[in-house]
């Protein structure tokens, strides 16, 4: 992938040689707003706009973003529990069929909350023989043998004590790690993993971490892992996607892009993220906050923020510009030191309204 992966690092070589198994094209949801809310009547919380992405067979893909930037609304999506108000899900290069049961057997959503996520009154054999049997598998019954198959793939052993548990005897990255086994059980090809680990102890991300990149090379899953963390995308993950207000920003392979961030908002993540064992989302205070998707800001959204905005950036959104190996970022400053990529360049408006041009895609520092 690049000559800079880090020994630390977990992540699979050449993501792009693998088919895609799951795609995001153009996906756009805007929520409707219920009145009370002091708006008016049809207004719309634009949380996720015009999004792009490729999951692939045995890798990781890595949603990064504040709070509120559309992360799990894109997840939602790409699960099929919401349907988007524009663009599609293709699953193995074709359109995906509707949801449903078929559907779910193959993309398998994991949310945040272990605790939330398995009821307390059933035992580990409940748990995860339902969906065992739900989805015929293992050879149409839920078998003891079965079930402490399952728990040993996610490292929950000895399996024969594990499956007479209940929730409230495991910690909470055992319970997480039976979520994970829940949504193995009907042996999906897709893993959509929103914060799995964010409501973890941070002794114990890791070994979750570490047990998805495992399912990725061992079981050759593609798995999306939503993360508000940038430094355990780059740690686990083969490419990410950095969103920013309903956007992706910036995308391209994990170490390279972490390595060499170029939109002005992945630098501004990464610099107030430098602590791979950060308990909190990162404080990007001072540097003012995420905007209105009720009203999002014209052009680019990030550009009342943006220590580099221009003139340009609050007229025009920019698309998205090729700026290294598989790397892309939507930003204005790379407009002269870059070409556009494909998908981008629908997207570019005809109008060519003064814009200043902007020097060099490495942005001085600004004064103040
Ligand atoms: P993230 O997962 O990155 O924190 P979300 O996808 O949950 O972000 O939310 C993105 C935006 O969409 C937020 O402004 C949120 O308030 C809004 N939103 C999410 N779900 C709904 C909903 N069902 N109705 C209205 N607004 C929603
Ligand atoms: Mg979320």
């Amino acid at each position: 992938m690049t000559d800079t992966t880090d020994s630390v690092d977990v992540q699979s070589p050449a993501p792009d040689a693998e088919p895609a198994a799951l795609e995001a094209r153009s996906l756009t949801k805007h929520f409707p707003v219920r009145r009370g809310w002091g708006l008016r009547g049809g207004a719309v919380v634009h949380a996720v706009e015009d999004v792009s992405l490729v999951l692939r067979r045995g890798t990781v893909t890595a949603v990064v973003g504040e709070s509120g930037s559309g992360k799990s609304t894109l997840a939602r999506m790409l699960a099929q529990l919401i349907k988007p108000t524009a663009g599609e899900v293709f699953l193995d290069g074709a359109p995906a069929p509707a949801g449903g049961r078929s559907y779910a057997k193959l993309v398998q959503l994991v949310l945040q909350d272990p605790f939330a996520s398995l009821n307390p009154i059933h035992g580990m054999r409940y748990i995860l023989g339902r969906p065992l049997k739900i989805h015929g598998t293992a050879e149409g019954r839920a078998s003891d043998e079965a079930i402490q198959d399952l728990l040993r793939r996610v490292a929950l052993t000895p399996a024969e004590q594990f499956i007479e548990k209940l929730p409230h005897e495991l910690s909470g990255g055992q319970r997480q790690r039976v979520a994970i086994a829940r949504a193995l059980a009907v042996q999906p090809r897709v893993l959509l993993a929103d914060e799995p680990v964010s409501m973890l102890d941070v002794s114990i991300r890791l070994g979750v971490l570490n047990l998805l990149a495992d399912l990725r090379d061992r079981e050759r899953l593609a798995i999306l892992y939503v993360t508000h963390d940038i430094a355990s995308a780059r740690y686990l993950a083969d490419s990410i996607a950095v969103m920013y207000a309903g956007r992706v920003v910036e995308a391209g392979p994990a170490v390279q892009l972490t390595d060499h961030p170029q939109h002005p908002y992945t630098q501004l993540l990464l610099s107030a993220a430098p602590d791979p064992d950060r308990a909190e989302a990162p404080s990007l205070a001072g540097a003012g906050s995420p905007p209105s998707l009720v009203n999002p800001p014209s052009g680019c959204r990030f550009h009342p923020r943006c220590p580099f905005a221009m003139a340009k950036c609050a007229e025009q959104n920019p698309p998205a510009f090729e700026v290294g190996p598989g790397q892309t970022s939507a930003c204005w400053l790379h407009e002269t030191s870059s070409t556009v990529s494909a998908t981008a360049v629908e997207e570019r408006t005809t109008s060519s309204a003064s814009s200043p041009s902007p020097t060099s895609s490495e942005p001085e520092t600004p004064a103040g």
